[in-house]
C-alpha cells in the first residue's frame, strides 16, 4: 500500500515537472511555427506556404512587378526570396530554409501579430475590428498577417525605422464614411496606408516596389500599399503610381 502511494506521488511529481517544463518552453516559444523539416527548391506543402508568407516582402532586388506566390510550391521565386531574407538577417544565403532560417522566421512571430506590428493597429477605425468587410473576419485577419510580414521587410529595408499604420482594414461602412473607393482593397484586409518615420513617401514606395506590393500611390504624408494582384477578389491589375 505504502509503495503504491509512493509510486503515485513519484508519478505525480514527474507529471508536475513535465508540465512545468512544457509551460517554460511555451512562454518563450509560444507562437513559434513548427517547422519539421528543411525546405528547399522542389519541396511542397503547408510549411512551404507558410515560408512564402514570411519571405513575401523579399520579392525582388530592384523595383519589379513581381510577388512571391503563396502556393505551397517551393520554386525559383521562393529560393530567391529566401536568399534575400537570409542576407538581410545575417544568415548564409543558400536559399534553403533550415533550422537557422526557421529561427529567424519564428523570431518575427508573436501572439499579437509580428515583431513590430500588432493586429489592433489594422482594425477598422469604426470599432468593427476585422468584421463587416467584403470577406469573412478570419480571412481579413489572415490577409493582415500576410501584410504584416511584407511590412516587416519594408521596415528592415528602411533601416528599422518605425512604420505607422494610418489605415489598415476598413469595414464597408467605415470605408464609405472616409470616402474610400467603392472596391477599396482596405475592405479585404490586403491594404495599408503607411508612414515611415523620417522617410519620404517616394522612398517608402521604392521599398514597396521590391516587397511584392502590386498597388501603391502616395498622398501627402502617407503611402497606400496593397496586394491587389495576388488575390482573386483584389483588383488584379498592377497599379503603381
Ligand atoms: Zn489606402
Amino acid at each position: 500500500m505504502m509503495k503504491m502511494v509512493q509510486r503515485t506521488i513519484g508519478t505525480l511529481g514527474l507529471a508536475l515537472l513535465f508540465t512545468l517544463a512544457l509551460s517554460l518552453i511555451s512562454t518563450t516559444d509560444a507562437e513559434a511555427y513548427s517547422w519539421n523539416r528543411t525546405l528547399s527548391e522542389g519541396s511542397s506543402g503547408a510549411d512551404v506556404r507558410e515560408l512564402q508568407i514570411r519571405v513575401a516582402g523579399w520579392a525582388a532586388d530592384s523595383a519589379s512587378q513581381t510577388f512571391v506566390a503563396v502556393d505551397g510550391q517551393f520554386g525559383p521565386g521562393t529560393t530567391a526570396a529566401v536568399k534575400r531574407f537570409q542576407r538581410a538577417y545575417g544568415l548564409s544565403a543558400d536559399g534553403i530554409a533550415g533550422p537557422a532560417t526557421h529561427a529567424k522566421l519564428n523570431a518575427l512571430e508573436t501572439s499579437t501579430g509580428t515583431k513590430n506590428f500588432n493586429y489592433s493597429e489594422f482594425h477598422s477605425k469604426d470599432g468593427s475590428g476585422f468584421r463587416n468587410g467584403k470577406v469573412p473576419e478570419a480571412t481579413v485577419k489572415e490577409n493582415i498577417r500576410r501584410l504584416m510580414y511584407k511590412l516587416e521587410a519594408i521596415r528592415v529595408k528602411a533601416g528599422n525605422k518605425a512604420i505607422t499604420i494610418n489605415s489598415g482594414f476598413r469595414s464597408v461602412s467605415h470605408n464609405s464614411n472616409v470616402g474610400g473607393a467603392s472596391n477599396s482593397q482596405h475592405m479585404y484586409g490586403i491594404a495599408a496606408d503607411i508612414n515611415i518615420s523620417g522617410v519620404s513617401t517616394a522612398t517608402a514606395k521604392n521599398y514597396a516596389k521590391t516587397s511584392g506590393f502590386s498597388g501603391m500611390y502616395n498622398e501627402s504624408g502617407f503611402v497606400h500599399l496593397d496586394s491587389r494582384a495576388e488575390y482573386s477578389y483584389g483588383s488584379q491589375a498592377w497599379w503603381w503610381e
